[in-house]
């Protein structure tokens, strides 16, 4: 594949922008190789600047759950350009997609929304902290919860990709209020609750890790986090940036069926466009300004363009009963075939999934945290990378990431990830 346009374009961005990209796991740091630069995306598929075509197996990092350029998306989002970009005051787009939201996920009463999953998290803290006049929380070993100073600690995909867990710039005095815990260990949990009794304004996590790869919870840890959370007066944020409204409607607490007290969400919720949101019940959200005292606001938060785009791709979704396990069959058939191939090529890689998320781990352990997941044959994973972009097939640039099955995905379009999926592993290994 000629790629000449798109190196170009590299060579000129690294020179204005550190490393040339806007985020670093966009970088080809970990895979080898130069980030390719995508000229425009119709349905399943991306188009480089040299004109090369690629089946989209990541989806901009979730948010394109119904492919590129919906209809109705673009249709949405033209009438709300055309009635001006930005106000600056209230208007009515903000409250419909607040009560759709309200509607779809379980645990949210009134919701607040800012431009990024980053920002959700941080004031999700801050909201915590106000509300419970606590100011440590636990976080868990190989979670991403965005780039606030207080998150970046075993910080999961992009942190291990770069090789920079902890980050310069952060200080001690913030880092000592998160405390460390291991995912999916319970025991873990409560000996930290012990230590910390009285201390401890919340428990976050991503229900579904997916910043370590794909890691689903084990059995009973979301309950468990539910009772200790209970019992010992700690609100309990789920981090649903990646999982809100792909596992189910109402995401991963849906699909688990365990409530948050405060949830974050992001990515899908703008349907392409920078968005995010926090909410919970009412008695929690009306702590925040100018309801309550924990301050926290945004002069593009809840922009007419943004909201048009989200509400979109949220209506879609919600008018269309089957959307999720239609969805979830999808990636069924995928990861069943990733599986045939790998037991046909007498290997022994893990694949994990959880709706239409998922990763194939270069590791022939078991991946249920972060440890097992240090495990991963990340040169492998490097080769394997760069031969599917050559056969078309853009996956997410790093091991420690899920891949997000969008809904337009055709029988041919599988047919074409598994059997490139096949060749692959065979030539990796031949
Ligand atoms: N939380 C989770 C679970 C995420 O996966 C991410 C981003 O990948 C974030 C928060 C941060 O969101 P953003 O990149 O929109 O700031």
């Amino acid at each position: 594949m000629n790629r000449q346009k798109s190196e170009n374009s590299f060579q000129r961005a690294k020179e204005v922008i550190p490393g040339g990209v806007n985020s670093p796991v966009r970088a080809f740091k970990s895979v080898g190789g130069n980030p390719i630069f995508m000229a425009s995306a119709k349905g399943q598929f991306l188009t480089d600047n040299d004109g090369n075509k690629y089946l989209d197996m990541i989806n901009s990092w979730g948010p394109m759950i119904l492919g590129h350029n919906h209809e109705y998306v673009v249709e949405s989002v033209t009438k709300a350009l055309k009635d001006g970009t930005s106000f600056g005051t209230p208007g009515d787009r903000e409250v419909e997609i607040a009560e759709l939201i309200v509607k779809m996920v379980p645990s949210i009463e009134k919701v607040r929304m800012v431009n990024s999953g980053t920002e959700a998290t941080m004031s999700a803290i801050r909201l915590a902290r106000g509300f419970t006049g606590k100011d440590k929380f636990i976080k868990f070993e190989g979670c991403y919860h965005g780039h606030g100073d207080s998150f970046l600690i075993a910080a999961g995909s992009g942190a291990m990709t770069m090789g920079t867990p902890d980050s310069p710039g952060v200080t001690e005095g913030t880092a000592k209020d998160t405390i460390l815990a291991d995912f999916n260990n319970l025991l873990s949990v409560i000996s930290l609750v012990e230590k910390h009794r009285g201390e401890l304004a919340a428990i976050i996590l991503e229900p579904v890790g997916g910043n370590m790869g794909c890691v689903p919870p084990s059995k009973g840890f979301l309950e468990g986090l539910r009772e200790i959370c209970d019992k010992e007066n700690i609100l309990l944020i789920f981090d649903e940036v990646m999982t809100g409204f792909r596992l189910a409607p109402g995401g991963a607490q849906e699909y688990f069926g365990v409530h948050a007290d405060i949830t974050t969400l992001g990515k899908i919720i703008g349907g392409g466009m920078p968005v995010g949101a926090y909410g919970g019940s009412k008695e929690i959200m009306d702590f925040v300004s100018p309801e309550g005292p924990v301050y926290q606001a945004g002069t593009l938060s809840g922009n007419p363009v943004a909201m048009a785009c989200g509400l979109a791709t949220l209506q879609v979704m919600d008018q269309n009963e089957n959307f999720h396990n239609d969805l979830n069959a999808i990636s069924k058939v995928i990861v069943d075939g990733y599986r045939s191939s790998i037991s046909k090529l007498g290997l022994d890689y893990k694949i994990n999934q959880v709706g239409s998320m998922f990763s194939l781990f270069f590791n022939n352990e078991e991946v249920v945290d972060f440890e097992s997941a240090k495990k991963c044959d990340t040169s492998l994973f490097g080769s394997y990378f760069r031969d599917m972009l050559n056969r078309g097939i853009y996956l997410a640039p790093s091991q420690f990431e899920a891949l997000f099955v969008s809904s337009i995905l055709e029988n041919d379009d599988i047919e074409l990830l598994l059997n490139s999926n096949e060749a692959s592993l065979k030539e990796l290994h031949s």
